[in-house]
């Protein structure tokens, strides 16, 4: 088995893998040389799939079978807002499985979103052993600050669906500070601003040598470039309905056509000052065609995107006041994910941060590169087991763990131990309790890894069992927070309501993976508690590997 821990950014809509050889981080490429790999599969009519750029085209050409943005999907439940809000939005159709979680269906095949996940994934470790001709099987996976529980489990699975053991997940923003200052003995606050394909975060750190401390971080998971994709087909639509008075804007199969144009002009519009494109499309229902000229200024593109950028901004305000600290205390903006090559986006960040965005970073691989960083210190340490046990996770705890009680604010630590991370809680984590009322057990930006106790106690004499809904989310009211999950505790030994006490422990580990432990405050005996996230599947489908075609 190879010790190489590669590094991968599984975006929603590409990913990116990298490894580090001889002290360097280097992003693999494709056997056309393609470092960007889109995020999507292909269903063939004979059971094969293709992932990545080869995929791509099928998008426009058959979108009932080409799966994009599974990410957006990935460890929600299927009755989850976000997904009946994108349901409308997608070629395939979304099903909900036995267990309440999402599937796509491809023909009568349905996957979860974590099978299209582990395709992507094992697609980037087959990149990577041709590349490397050696075997690939541990990773660093990257995954949003805000991830939740069962987004991370989920992702988690992908991975070992995949064939890879998931050494850990890292937020991607830590993740892209870890590239930009990893090594460079950097002592500053940055903020790293990254707005992809469907999600945006901002995330502030402080740099100490080689700790890396979030400071805070904050997120919008309804605010990434497609929100600019939509705004070019709307335009496009209402050309039509002026030109031809024909709405395409309810054809499903139009407007998939039209999302891959409006994203392509989006990134032309990036580099020119304006874009023009004869659209030919048919009238629904018929063979008739109409077409029409459409042309954009990327002066009116802005104008009419502005405020999808002053949302993001008034996360970065949440960011600054969540953390205390000003816009002038910070010393550096790195810019990431691919809607920052936007001018708009640019030119609104400079004036927002009164500062030069980092340049120099490419802002599609800084994620994957830094999980990959990350990866090498892994397996640095795992050739070194003398630090801290046999086991190259326990060598890692210990480390971390040593760091965490001996070092003092400001302080650093030992260059040569690998980067030191101290994350933080996106979202508060408590239990529902009367009148709508969050119990908030975790509190938001607490630093990882944490736990916390709380005392339960029966309602009724003799009860046996205790159900607790789990909810996450920055509100004191549950109906504004996102439920996570049941905590079930079982097996409590009948006594007078009251009087039983239950000690609960709630521990979330630097992965940002959440556990539970009960203890009977009388016997002093564990209890039996278990943990359901909702979203998470119980079954994993069917993913042969052997199905995939690789181009
Ligand atoms: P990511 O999730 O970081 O891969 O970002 C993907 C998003 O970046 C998609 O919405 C892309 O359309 C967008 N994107 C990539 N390149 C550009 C560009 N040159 N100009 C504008 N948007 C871009």
């Amino acid at each position: 088995m190879s010790d190489l821990v590669v590094g991968i950014d599984l975006g929603t809509s590409n990913s990116v893998i990298s490894v580090v050889l001889e002290g360097e981080a280097i992003v693999i490429p494709d056997s056309e040389g393609r470092r960007i790999h889109p995020s999507i599969v292909h269903f063939r009519e004979d059971g094969q799939t293709i992932v990545g750029n080869e995929a791509w085209r099928f998008r426009a050409e058959k979108p009932r079978r080409t799966v994009y943005s599974a990410k957006r999907l990935i460890g929600r439940p299927f009755e989850s807002p976000e997904i009946k809000m994108l349901m409308g939005s997608f070629p395939f159709s979304i099903v909900p499985a036995n267990d309440g979680t999402p599937r796509i269906q491809v023909d009568n095949q349905h996957h979860p979103p974590e099978g299209i996940g582990a395709r992507v994934l094992h697609y980037l470790k087959s990149l990577a052993e041709q590349y490397l001709g050696q075997s690939v099987d541990k990773a660093v996976i990257a995954v949003p600050a805000n991830f939740d529980e069962g987004q991370r489990r989920a992702t988690q699975r992908a991975g070992e669906m995949a064939g890879l053991e998931v050494m850990r997940l890292i937020n991607e923003p830590t993740a892209a500070a870890l590239a930009y200052g990893y090594g460079g003995n950097k002592r500053e606050r940055v903020a790293i601003y990254d707005f992809g394909g469907g999600t945006f975060d901002v995330t502030l750190l402080e740099l100490r040598g080689n700790v890396f401390e979030v400071l805070s971080t904050a997120g919008n998971s309804y605010l990434g470039g497609d929100d600019f994709d939509n705004r070019l087909i709307s335009l496009m639509t209402n050309v039509f309905e002026r030109q031809h008075q024909v709405d395409l804007s309810g054809d499903e199969l139009v407007r998939q056509r039209l999302r891959v144009l409006a994203e392509y002009l989006k990134c032309e519009l990036s580099d020119e000052p304006q874009v023009t494109r004869r659209i030919v499309e048919y009238i629904p229902g018929t063979m008739t065609e109409i077409e029409v000229q459409f042309q954009l200024s990327r002066q009116e593109f802005n104008e009419r995107c502005m405020d999808i950028v002053n949302q993001s901004l008034e996360t970065c305000q949440d960011a600054l006041q969540t953390a205390s600290i000003q816009r002038a205390e910070l010393d550096h903006l790195v810019l990431v994910g691919g809607t920052t090559r936007i001018p708009l986006v640019q030119a609104r960040t400079r004036e927002f941060f009164n500062r030069e965005p980092v340049l120099g970073i490419n802002p599609d691989e800084v994620v994957a590169i830094g999980a990959s960083v990350f990866g090498g210190s892994l397996a640095k340490q795992q050739q070194a087991p003398q630090i801290g046990g046999p086991g190259m996770e326990a060598g890692l705890d210990a480390v971390d763990e040593d760091w965490m009680e001996g070092l003092e604010e400001g302080q650093e630590a030992p260059q040569d131990e690998g980067p030191l991370l101290i994350d933080v809680t996106p979202h508060a984590l408590g239990i529902a309790t009367v009148g709508g009322v969050m119990d908030i057990i975790i509190e938001r930006n607490g630093q990882l890894p944490l736990d916390r106790t709380r005392y339960f106690s029966t309602s009724r004499d003799d009860q046996t069992r205790v159900v607790l809904p789990v909810y996450s989310g920055n509100s004191r009211r549950i109906e504004e927070n996102r439920q996570i999950g049941m905590l079930e505790l079982t097996d409590i030994p009948p006594g007078p309501r009251e009087e039983v006490q239950i000690e609960v422990t709630f521990e979330i580990d630097t992965n940002g993976m959440l556990s539970v432990r009960a203890t009977d405050m009388r016997t002093g005996l564990n209890q039996y508690a278990r943990l359901s996230i909702m979203g998470e599947s119980t079954d994993d489908h069917e993913f042969d590997a052997t199905n995939l075609l690789m181009t």
